[in-house]
C-alpha cells in the first residue's frame, strides 16, 4: 500500500490526504482523552464504533438536506470526507443541563433547559476552549455574520432532527458539540458540518433509567465505556460487520 501523507493528528482522529484532490481520509483511533488531554487512555473498539455511528448520523442528516463532509465509509476505521477549512469555533447545543454549564451557572444536572441553548467556544487547546459570544466570532473574523447565521440555523436543525431520532430509540440527547468548515467547490463556498457526531461528543442518556451512554463514562470513571458505545450502535441498528466481537478493526493505518 502506498504511504499516505498525514495532514493532521488530533486526540481521537487522524486525517490523511485523500485519493482525490479536495478529499481527506478520517481515521478513528481508540484513544480517549478528557479534561483537555489531562486524562488519557484507550478504549478498544471505540474508533470502529464512532466511525459507524458518525457515518449513520451524517447520512441521516444528508437525507434531510444538512450538508456535511461525509462522503463514504472506507473500512472499519476510516471514512472519506470532503476537505474543508475548519472554522475555529465549537458549537455546543444543549437541551438538558449537564457538564460545564452546571458548574458555570450552578444548575442541577438533569434539569431540562427552558429551550434549546446554543453556546460557542473558541477552538484552542492552549486556552482550554474558552466560552465566547457571537460578538467575538464576528469581531475576530472567525466567521462572518452570514456564516454564523448559517451555523446557528444548521445547529438547531441538527438538534431537532437528532432529538427525534434518539428519542425513537429510547435515548435523551442531552447536549452535543458540532464543528463546521468552509467547503470550496469551484467558485462556490459553502459552510458544511464537519468533524464527527458520536458518543465522544454527545451526551446520551437512556430515557428510562438516565444511564449514561457516552464519554462521561470515561470522564467520570464509570466503567463500561465500550459497552455503552456498543449499546448506542445496537439501538441505531448498526453494529459492526462481525458483531460486538469484531470491534478491534484494522490497526494498520498505512
Ligand atoms: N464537547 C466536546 N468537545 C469539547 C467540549 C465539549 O465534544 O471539547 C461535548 C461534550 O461531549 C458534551 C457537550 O459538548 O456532549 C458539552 O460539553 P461541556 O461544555 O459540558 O463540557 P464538559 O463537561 O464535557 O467539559
Amino acid at each position: 500500500m502506498t504511504r499516505r501523507r498525514r495532514v493532521y493528528e488530533g486526540k481521537a482522529k487522524v486525517l490523511f490526504e485523500g485519493p482525490e484532490p479536495g478529499t481527506l481520509v478520517q481515521y478513528f483511533k481508540d484513544d480517549a482523552t478528557a479534561f483537555n488531554g489531562e486524562k488519557k487512555s484507550t478504549v478498544t473498539g471505540k474508533g470502529v464504533l464512532n466511525n459507524r455511528i458518525s457515518e449513520h448520523l451524517m447520512n441521516r442528516l444528508t437525507e434531510i438536506g444538512v450538508q456535511n463532509h461525509f462522503i463514504r465509509r472506507l473500512n472499519m476505521r476510516e471514512q472519506l470526507i470532503k476537505e474543508v477549512e475548519i472554522i475555529p469555533v465549537e458549537v455546543i447545543v444543549r437541551n438538558v443541563a449537564a457538564g460545564s454549564i452546571c458548574t458555570r451557572l450552578g444548575l442541577k444536572e438533569g434539569n431540562a433547559l427552558p429551550r434549546s441553548l446554543v453556546e460557542f467556544c473558541y477552538k484552542s487547546d492552549e486556552l482550554n476552549d474558552p466560552l465566547i459570544a457571537e460578538e467575538h466570532i464576528t469581531t475576530f473574523g472567525w466567521a462572518t455574520p452570514r456564516e454564523l447565521d448559517e451555523i446557528m440555523n444548521m445547529s438547531l436543525r441538527v438538534n431537532d432532527f437528532l432529538c427525534g431520532l434518539f428519542t425513537g430509540i429510547g435515548i435523551r440527547l442531552v447536549d452535543f458539540k458540532l464543528e463546521f468548515g468552509r467547503y470550496f467547490n469551484g467558485d462556490e463556498m459553502q459552510v458544511i458540518l464537519a468533524d464527527e457526531i458520536s458518543p465522544d461528543n454527545c451526551r446520551l442518556w437512556d430515557l428510562e433509567t438516565n444511564e449514561k451512554l457516552d464519554k462521561d463514562r470515561f470522564r467520570r470513571d464509570l466503567g463500561g465505556v465500550e459497552a455503552a458505545y456498543q449499546e448506542v450502535a445496537r439501538r441505531l441498528g448498526i453494529m459492526p460487520e462481525g458483531g460486538p466481537g469484531d470491534l478491534k478493526g484494522s490497526t494498520a493505518i498505512q
